[in-house]
């Protein structure tokens, strides 16, 4: 827990921006999750440069944010300091077929400014609602591509508040992954390339592709999108829809109707309701086939 005098250099350093016991459901799509100690929304690369550094020499716990939307925070908050690379950091560049974004830009921006630039090769994460940093450090990805096709090089900041480039290749992405997932680094800023391509092509791609997941997925109740891993080879919706967990209910959580990888959030649910009807599920899914299945969806906080 911060003392007042903390919270008062904190303040002093960065007006504005800093925010206590601040209600994590306002900035998860599930809309669950209970009080961050301290919450800051940074106004800049300068100001988040001084933040880290600030939280770093005061040994304090650091969580870095984007949208929130892979995000399960716990009904009893956290402890310690979040940070939410929010559209201050969220500046999109395009220049021949090179996307410069930062990383607080809805991936949806990345796409839109790909689409009338004529570039192609992120039709895929149109819909995805998440940060071009958030999209990187999960390796985001959709109808056979991810981030790690397009992604070139990224712009990170350590705990001291200093600047690195890291290659692609330095950042071992997988299936929903990267290096980045869970470590001390911050994303700042994501370089990705892609190919020169029709607009109009680009865009009719783009349109079907939301037009499949308005027709498949539940968008209309809050979630935080797929809530397990595919195992190799098979498709987690179908193996919980097989296991009869379709539309399986705690409290206000529910395994969606229209999508069984998707628990959505009928109203009031808590993150207890969904940790319980995850283990509800695994429990079925494993009976039936013998398949643990993994979360894709990151929890943090406490209970
Ligand atoms: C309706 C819906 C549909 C979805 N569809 C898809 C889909 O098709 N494909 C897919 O892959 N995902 C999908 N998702 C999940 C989610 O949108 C993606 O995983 C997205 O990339 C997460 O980005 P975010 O900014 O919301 O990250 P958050 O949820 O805020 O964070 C996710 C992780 O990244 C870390 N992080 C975030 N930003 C930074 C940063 N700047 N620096 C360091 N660490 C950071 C966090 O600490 C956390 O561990 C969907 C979600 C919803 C709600």
């Amino acid at each position: 827990m911060i003392s007042p005098a903390g919270y008062k250099e904190l303040n002093a350093l960065l007006p504005g921006q800093v925010k206590v016991f601040e209600p994590m459901a306002r900035h998860t799509t599930w809309r669950i999750g209970g009080p961050a100690d301290i919450f800051v929304e940074p106004a800049g690369v300068k100001e988040l440069a001084r933040l880290v550094s600030w939280v770093h020499h005061r040994g304090l716990p650091l969580y870095f944010i984007g949208n929130g939307s892979n995000l399960l925070v716990k009904d009893g908050g956290i402890r310690g300091v979040v940070v939410k690379i929010g559209r201050a950091l969220g500046r999109v560049q395009v220049c021949e077929t090179t996307i410069t974004a930062g990383a607080g830009a809805m991936l949806g921006v990345l796409a839109s400014a790909a689409q009338k630039n004529g570039v192609g090769g992120l039709e895929f994460a149109t819909g995805i609602p998440g940060t071009a940093g958030g999209a990187v450090v999960m390796n985001a990805g959709a109808n056979g591509s991810s981030m790690a096709d397009l992604v070139r090089e990224v712009m990170v900041m350590n705990p001291s508040g200093d600047l690195e480039r890291k290659k692609a290749h330095e950042l071992n992405f997988g299936y929903r992954t990267s290096n980045l997932l869970g470590g001390s680094l911050v994303v700042v800023e994501v370089t990705c390339r892609g190919i020169s391509r029709d607009p109009q092509r680009i865009r009719a791609d783009m349109e079907e592709y939301l037009a499949r997941r308005q027709a498949t997925q539940p968008l209309s109740y809050p979630s935080a999108g797929s809530v397990f891993k595919n195992p190799p080879g098979k498709s987690a919706g179908w193996l919980i829809e097989q296991a009869g967990c379709k539309g399986m209910r705690q409290g206000d959580a529910q395994v969606s109707t229209v999508h069984a990888n998707f628990i959505v959030n009928l109203g009031r649910a808590t993150a207890r309701d969904v940790q319980a009807l995850i283990h509800r599920v695994q429990q079925l899914v494993y009976k039936r086939f013998g398949i643990s299945l993994a979360l894709e969806v990151q929890v943090l906080g406490e209970d």
